[in-house]
């Protein structure tokens, strides 16, 4: 049998290599961005009483209504703007199916969307396998600042989406108020639509504020805003998300989601609804993982290795090139076969593999884990 793969350059994801590298070679995993700690047994509860309590059907196909209301609720707290429940809110299967659907329901063949490298890995596949062609702008370690010049010069008639992301993964930088006028001016009488990937929203450090889309008023009328309560809630694994945006994109946003995945498992949203009626559940974020970089920092203060401390997300950026010139995907993998701790090289979200020599380390582990990666790196 002949065919024609779609995305014929898409391998396996540098997330699922390193750890099972990691695995492979019983290395401390700081690659893959996710928690080795429980997600909270108060959370867990309610998941069960809802499971207990009859919510095993289906969920309405934009989402539970009580999360939906806790969703609108925490935008009218935060940021003083509201999302309709009923129509301006969709529940996701993680913030993954969230992008992905956004992008099949607006890009069409020969279709722009402009993207900001390093990129989170799931944008670029996603345009591609709808026709679309990825508009990469590269930014540089170590501040990730960005040009608005060249990206007015990379805005032409063909151009349907702008996708950003802050708090950014992978380089644990943030998009200043500046930033966000910039856009709000460069797409302003145009019908760009922005898609903002909120995901690390509640992990924003020393006291800034993050700058949500919605509170950009010409922004927010032409923007989706994605989130993961994986991310929020220590629980990678539910796969529960959502997105935001106008009645208008919300309703084209459902014509496809009612047939991608339907709807999402209902008692994770009924529990999750119930949890966030407590703030400070997401409030407290902010906090807690600042405490973890700073612990993390702290410790590697004396090694080789050269950082900013990150601004927001739960990774941490460091920069070798102090210790050798490797091709930063052959020196991740080096550690962790030699010295026992996964990072992600950030070549693999460049264009054309761009080499900083810059490895991300995921500090939302447990304080005991995070001192055996720092005694690990102050070795190396
Ligand atoms: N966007 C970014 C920037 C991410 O880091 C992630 C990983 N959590 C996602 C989207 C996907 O989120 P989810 O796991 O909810 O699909
Ligand atoms: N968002 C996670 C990270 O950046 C990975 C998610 C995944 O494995 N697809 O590490």
């Amino acid at each position: 049998m002949v065919y024609n793969s779609k995305l014929p350059h898409v391998g396996t994801t540098i997330f699922t290599v390193m750890s099972a590298l990691a695995r492979e070679h019983n290395a401390l995993n700081l690659s893959q961005g996710y928690p080795n700690y429980p997600s909270s047994q108060k959370l867990n509860d309610l998941v069960s009483n809802a499971m207990n309590n009859g919510y095993n059907q289906y969920a309405p196909m934009a989402g539970n209504l009580d999360l939906r209301l806790a969703i609108s609720n925490k935008y009218e707290l935060l940021y003083n703007h509201t999302y309709h429940p009923e129509k301006e809110i969709t529940v996701t299967a993680g913030a993954t199916q969230a992008i992905y659907t956004i992008i099949s329901a607006f890009i069409r063949p020969s279709d722009e969307v402009i993207i900001f490298k390093p990129a989170y890995d799931c944008y670029q596949p996603a345009i591609e396998v709808n026709g679309g062609k990825a508009i990469p702008i590269q930014l540089s370690a170590p501040d990730y600042k960005i040009d608005w010049n060249e990206v007015s010069s990379k805005v032409s008639s063909e151009t349907k989406m702008i996708i950003i992301n802050s708090p950014h993964n992978p380089s644990g930088t943030i998009w200043s108020k500046e930033d966000m006028l910039q856009l709000q001016k460069l797409t302003h009488d145009t019908n760009i639509i922005v898609l903002s990937d909120e995901v690390y929203e509640h992990i924003v450090f020393d006291e800034t504020r993050h700058q949500s889309i919605c509170l950009f008023s010409s922004l927010k009328q032409r923007s989706f805003i994605t989130a993961s309560f994986g991310k929020t809630f220590h629980n990678t694994g539910w796969k529960i998300g959502y997105c935001c945006a106008p009645e208008p994109l919300m309703s084209e946003f459902r014509k496809v989601h009612q047939f991608n995945v339907f709807s999402v498992n209902h008692p994770a949203q009924k529990g999750i609804a119930d949890y966030m009626q407590d703030p400070k559940t997401y409030l407290s974020l902010n906090t807690f993982f600042q405490q973890k970089r700073d612990l993390f920092l702290n410790l590697i203060s004396e090694s080789r290795f050269k950082y900013r401390p990150s601004q927001g997300t739960y990774f941490q950026v460091l920069d070798y090139s102090n210790i050798t010139d490797e091709h930063d995907v052959d020196f991740a993998k080096r550690l962790t076969k030699d010295f026992k701790i996964a990072s992600i090289p950030l070549s693999v979200f460049n264009e054309d593999g761009k080499d900083d020599k810059v490895l991300r380390f995921c500090f939302a582990k447990t304080d005991e884990t995070l001192i055996k990666a720092a005694e690990i790196l102050c070795r190396i």
